[in-house]
């Protein structure tokens, strides 16, 4: 199955971010830091384990640069204010 960086997030793994998709990030990397693979702000994940696809990400400080947090999206893309690099 393809996995593209819009449907992931990167967990950082022994000091180096990877992307993982949502569904295992959330299931095996609860406890890393994670950030958003577009604006690098923090992320977490939510979902449900049973609900295949369920997984989101939701930034913990929202902003108007992310294509990912569509409600708040101001239209250009811009890193994140506070990124986790
Ligand atoms: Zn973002």
């Amino acid at each position: 199955m393809a996995t593209s960086d819009k449907t992931g997030c990167e967990v950082r793994i022994d000091g180096a971010w990877r992307l993982v998709p949502l569904a295992g990030a959330h299931a095996h990397h609860r406890a890393a830091e994670k950030r958003c693979p577009v604006c690098h702000g923090r992320v977490h994940t939510q979902g449900s384990y049973s609900l295949q696809g369920a997984v989101t990400i939701a930034h913990r400080r929202v902003h108007d640069g992310c294509p990912r947090m569509p409600k708040h999206y101001a239209g250009t893309p811009k890193p994140h204010p506070q990124a986790l690099d």
